[in-house]
This record gives C-alpha cells, sequence and structure tokens, in this order.
C-alpha cells in the first residue's frame, strides 16, 4: 500500500470537487478512465456509470458472485448563495446566503473563499446547464474584532445565520450597480439576463495539505464525505472480483436524503433491481461509508471510554444500538474480514450512551434495499468544518479495505 500516493491523489479528487456536480464530473473522469461508460442499470453494460445531477452510480458485473454494494455522499455543508444575493452594508458590497447543513459557522470565518456550482442559462441552442468554478478569493466573511466583542471568549461565538454570516466581495462605488449576475455572465461568457438560475456555493480555495512533524495528517475541506466517494471510486476501479460490485454516490445526505437524488429516493433500490432482480442473494452486502469521529485529544471524555478512535488507526466499524447506524453483525463480520485480508487496521465507534448519536445513509438504504449493512468511515477530526483533519494513512486503508470487500471471503 503506498499510503502517500493514496493522499495524494485523494487531495488531488477532492480540489477537483468543490460541489456535488462537480465531484460526479471528477468521478465520471475518473470511471471513463477506467473503462466505465455512460449506461443504465438494466441495459446490460457490465462497466457503466450513471450519472444524476449531485448524485451518481456505478456498476461493475462479473458472472457469478456476491453483491456488493458501497455509497457515500457528495454533498458537504457549506453556505449557498440566495436566489437574489445582492445586499449592500456599511458601503459594502456582499452577498445574501443560506446555511446548507449542519455547518460549524465560526470556521467559515476569515477565509479566503471561491463560488462554485451550476447555473441555468438560456444559449445558442436553448436552456442549458453550466457548471461554474469561481477557483480564486473573491468572498470573505470577516470576523468582528475582540475590541467589540470582549466576551467573546468567556461566553463564546454567537453567531446569527442571517446576520452575520454574509460574505463581503466589494466596495460600493459611486454609481455602482455591479452584481452577482454581472460575476457570473462574465465568467460563463453569456448576458447576465440569459443566466436564468443558479445553485452557487462558497469553498475555501486554499488547496488541501498534508500537516505534522511526519506529515501525519491531513487538512482539506468536505473529508466528509468526499474521501469515502474518493475511496469507493479507486476500490471500483481496480476491483476484478466475480460477482456484482455497485457504488452509490448521493447527494442530500446533510440535509436528510430526501430528495429526488438523495439516498432516500430509488435510485440505489431500482438500479440493484435492474442490475441483480428483486432478491439479492443472501450473502449480499451494503458498505455505507462516511466519516466516523476521531477521539479528540482536548475533548477525550467526549467519547466512550473503551471506543476510543485513532486517526491513521483504519476505517472505523459504527455501531448504534437505535438503528441510527445500520450495521448488523453480520454485515459488521464480513467487513472485519475484508480489513483483515486487507492487512488494514480497523476500529469500532459507539457514542457515548448519554449523547446523541449521529446518522447517515446506511439505515435509509438498507430500509429500501433490504441488504444486510455495515456503517463504516475514515476517522476524523472537526467534522463539519470548513477545514477537516483525517490521518494521511486512512484513505490509503480505506480504499484498501473496500477493494477486499469487493471480494467474498
Ligand atoms: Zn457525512
Amino acid at each position: 500500500m503506498d499510503h502517500v500516493a493514496d493522499a495524494h491523489d485523494f487531495l488531488a479528487y477532492v480540489q477537483a470537487s468543490p460541489t456535488p456536480r462537480h465531484c460526479v464530473a471528477e468521478t465520471v473522469r475518473r470511471l471513463e478512465a477506467s473503462g466505465f461508460v455512460p449506461a443504465e442499470p438494466g441495459d446490460g453494460t457490465d462497466r457503466g456509470y450513471a450519472a444524476r445531477a449531485g448524485s451518481l452510480l456505478a456498476w461493475r458485473r462479473n458472472g457469478e458472485g456476491p453483491v456488493r454494494v458501497v455509497t457515500a455522499h457528495t454533498d458537504s455543508p457549506n453556505l449557498r448563495v440566495k436566489p437574489q444575493p445582492d445586499t449592500r452594508g456599511a458601503g459594502l458590497h456582499q452577498l445574501g446566503v443560506e446555511v446548507y447543513g449542519g455547518v460549524l459557522l465560526n470556521s467559515w470565518l476569515d477565509r479566503d473563499l471561491g463560488l462554485a456550482g451550476h447555473a441555468v442559462v438560456r444559449g445558442a441552442d436553448g436552456i442549458e446547464t453550466r457548471l461554474i468554478t469561481i477557483d480564486r478569493p473573491v468572498l470573505r466573511v470577516p470576523q468582528l474584532a475582540i475590541h467589540l466583542d470582549r466576551e467573546i471568549n468567556t461566553k463564546g461565538l454567537q453567531l446569527n445565520k442571517q446576520q452575520h454570516m454574509k460574505p463581503v466581495w466589494g466596495i460600493v462605488a459611486d454609481d455602482d450597480e455591479r452584481s452577482l449576475a454581472e460575476l457570473l455572465g462574465a465568467e460563463l461568457d453569456v448576458e447576465a439576463a440569459d443566466i436564468l438560475a443558479f445553485q452557487l456555493m462558497t469553498f475555501d480555495v486554499a488547496p488541501p495539505a498534508l500537516w505534522g512533524w511526519n506529515d501525519e495528517f491531513i487538512a482539506s475541506p468536505r473529508i466528509d464525505n468526499q474521501l469515502s466517494c474518493w475511496a469507493s471510486v479507486a476500490a471500483l476501479a481496480e476491483t476484478d472480483a466475480p460477482g456484482t460490485q455497485v457504488i452509490a454516490l448521493f447527494d442530500h445526505e446533510e440535509v436528510g436524503s430526501t430528495s429526488a437524488t438523495g439516498a432516500d429516493s430509488g435510485l440505489l433500490a431500482d438500479a440493484l433491481a435492474a442490475l441483480v432482480g428483486p432478491s439479492p442473494s443472501d450473502d449480499s452486502l451494503c458498505i455505507s461509508a462516511d466519516c466516523a469521529h476521531a477521539t479528540h485529544p482536548n475533548y477525550a471524555d467526549r467519547h466512550d471510554p473503551e471506543h476510543q478512535i485513532a486517526l491513521n488507526g483504519g476505517p472505523v466499524v459504527k455501531v448504534n444500538a437505535n438503528e441510527r447506524y445500520a450495521t448488523t453483525p453480520l454485515g459488521h463480520a464480513l467487513f472485519v474480514d475484508a480489513c483483515e485480508r486487507a492487512g488494514v487496521p480497523h476500529q469500532v465507534f459507539v457514542s457515548r450512551t448519554d449523547l446523541a448519536c449521529g446518522s447517515t445513509v446506511g439505515p435509509i438504504t438498507a430500509a429500501r434495499t433490504g441488504l444486510d449493512t455495515v456503517d463504516v468511515g475514515a476517522p476524523q477530526l472537526a467534522m463539519h468544518s470548513a477545514r477537516e483533519t483525517t490521518g494521511s494513512s486512512d484513505p490509503g486503508f480505506l480504499r484498501a479495505a473496500l477493494a477486499a470487500a469487493f471480494e467474498s471471503s
């Protein structure tokens, strides 16, 4: 296993993927480089993918054998631009934003922010959807100086989502009618009036990096959950296991998965029915891959003392008695077996009994497909920060574990 090469490949993937649609586009690029072709699950293609807006299905069929599914999600919490975004304050141009998902708001302050997403424009050939990437610092949400908020370090930072999170992008000059539409028009090379609608989100333009004395760590946006997307794509591209292997990368996990392309749609269940029929065999397995909380050294008591989670400790199996995670003992066992065959360490997470547990797409897809499921994920710190941390060996560990899980034991 070359963990350094895996880490750098993950960083390249995440840097190409500031939004779910960009993540799908980068995934398509990688799948096509590995011989996958655009297809539909029922059309008999053996190495196919189907992109659906910010979600994607890809599959490989190789004769008789078990069904193995890996799910992950393409979306991450961020700030999203309102439909009529132009606003001003104290002589500065600003944008109105909505908060998408469970954002750690403080982590978006004082960062160099770009804008990315897609717009629907009226072009020469009619209505078309275009990706947008403004990969330079055009926005910033400046923090209030401590002198103007003396109690911040004793009472904590209080941020109102409507009032305090509006990014600044310019100084208002005399007769200054500049607007976001003008910037988008220049980026897309269309008249501002021909931009009919858009979905735009902010992202930190600082490149992801290895850090630590010996580069033990990765600092990057969107580790939750593009790390799992990257690992599932890499594992699918390299496998030659018998049976049927499927990856499902879903948008909208951070807001509950109920959407046309989210995990609570028919996307995966319909694809499985088309690929392998209505009742997959008993040894079928769904691996729901989404990041896990590593134990934070400054808050170690937030974890159960017998379930401490280490960075570079390998994939984490997530267990919850109340079905917030879908892990079954059989799913757990099959994943542990895969880790052992891959020579990858693994860990087990259960939350403190007096703390509410997070969740992910595992219980949703388990309910919709009936597949035995295991919830797993790479360990990370600062989940939902604009810049998160994981171990620099953890991308390689997860990729190798998923590749082994595609093989039946
Ligand atoms: Zn997640």
